[in-house]
């Protein structure tokens, strides 16, 4: 029967250390999850300043990966032996569904549970910039296993010592944990819905029919982008973006006239920015509406 082992625990807790004493020398295939994170980021081409919804799926990628590769070995008859952090149920979960849907794997966790001396070393090795006490409260966050999320063998690693750890089991954390994890899914779902409904609305503004408002003289005119172009309008997608201040102006009104004009040249703030409380009603109509576009130039007002 196959065997797979997780190692589970906060930063410089020992996981790796651990994992080189205990099975380097066994045959088994060792899955580190932060090779898989590493190799998601660089797939993904993302910037060290990203959103946390961005780096929020790069870190489900690369738990698939990881995921993936750990079902690859256990396919093939391999042990294996898993870093993660793994602080949550729910992650736990994804994972030991995935392998006991494959194989009747024996399922072990070890939680790596140092003590101060130890982790300071640790910390002090790696030159690690962060605190034993932000550390600390990491691990904290460890909701610490259950037999009730599928394991066989539940161990505290402390130090040198490793002791069996098994808690009576409680389905409460996997029921709550099942529920999460189907929330998260469909989060995640209606994201994507979300952003794809807008790219899409974006892209039919090329051709679609919208309303151009004169931001000067106030005439309207339901145009496509392309008549817009031809009778002398400034406005996106054309000219300047959707949601960003530039002109919107028909073809007889003039650039000096526009709130954009306003804005860059009049300096009564130190950068041009736009100041809602120095806005006339009538270019606080026109910022209002720029920032909803381009939904706001569907509807005629
Ligand atoms: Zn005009």
């Amino acid at each position: 029967m196959v065997t797979v082992s997780f190692v589970i625990g906060a930063n410089a807790s020992g996981k790796t250390y651990f994992i080189n004493k205990h099975f380097a020398d066994k045959d088994v295939d060792i899955h580190n999850i932060y090779d898989y994170q590493q190799k998601a980021y660089d797939e993904a081409g993302l910037a060290a300043e990203i959103s946390r919804s961005a780096q929020f799926r790069c870190l489900l990628k690369a738990q698939e990966m990881h995921l993936d590769a750990i079902i690859e070995s256990v396919n093939v008859g391999r042990d294996v032996v898993v870093e993660q952090t793994f602080f949550k149920a729910k992650r736990r979960i994804s994972y030991i569904d995935k392998i006991c849907e494959v194989s009747d794997a024996r399922i072990e966790i070890y939680v790596m549970c140092p003590s101060d001396e130890r982790w300071q070393m640790n910390i002090d090795e790696r030159e690690l910039k962060r605190s034993l006490e932000t550390l600390k409260k990491d691990q904290d966050e460890i909701e610490f296993p259950n037999p009730a999320e599928g394991f066989d063998a539940i161990y505290k690693v402390i130090d040198d010592d490793i002791e069996l750890h098994m808690e009576p089991p409680n389905e409460e954390i996997v029921i709550r944990a099942r529920k999460d994890l189907s929330e998260e899914k469909e989060k995640v779902r209606s994201e994507d819905e979300e952003k794809a409904k807008r790219k899409e609305l974006l892209e039919s503004m090329n051709t679609r029919p919208f309303w151009h408002y004169c931001e000067v003289c106030g005439k309207k005119e339901f145009i496509t982008d392309e008549d817009a172009f031809n009778s002398g309008w400034d406005y996106p997608p054309r000219t300047g973006h959707f949601r960003m201040l530039g002109p919107r102006t028909c073809g007889k009104c003039m650039l000096k006239d526009t709130l954009y004009y306003k804005v860059n040249t009049e300096k009564k703030v130190p950068l041009p920015v736009v100041v809602e409380e120095l806005l006339t009603p009538e270019e606080r109509i026109t910022w209002q509406r720029i920032k909803k576009e381009p939904e706001s130039l569907l509807e005629e007002t």
